[in-house]
């Protein structure tokens, strides 16, 4: 949504090199992508509070799911069901990192605390120290 925005007004701004923030034409030269400071800062700062929002939900995913598998996974070691992980409201699309085996398996890890789909919609939850 945001970025198709950011396409948008920049293909309009090099038809007819409008402010990139407010769409007002710009005066002076052709390289002006804003007709003033405070719209140029305007514009940064609302950029820079989108990648802050994705980082921080991003981190927020993380976090909560290292929470999950770190309470879940009491001795270090230990099968639970999908629908266990499901109802902590664990989220199968966050990780930090993937191992996969000489074997094929693939363990996901979300920092050090890593799964293993095993079958029967059971995961083996393990510990990396
Ligand atoms: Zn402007």
């Amino acid at each position: 949504m945001f970025f198709s925005t950011f396409i948008h007004s920049k293909l309009k701004s090099m038809e007819t090199k409008n402010c990139l923030e407010c769409g007002d034409a710009i005066k002076g030269r052709i390289d002006k992508k804003f007709c003033t400071d405070y719209c140029r800062n305007s514009y940064n700062n609302k950029v820079n509070k989108e990648s802050k929002n994705l980082i921080r939900n991003t981190n927020n995913r993380l976090r909560k799911n290292y929470k999950i598998l770190s309470e879940l996974n009491t001795t270090g070691k230990m099968k639970v069901t999908r629908s266990k992980l499901f109802d902590k409201g664990f989220d199968f699309n966050f990780f930090t990192s993937i191992y996969k085996t000489k074997t094929g398996n693939v363990y996901f890890y979300v920092y050090n605390q890593g799964y293993l789909a095993l079958e029967n919609d059971y995961f083996l939850l393990i510990k990396k120290e």
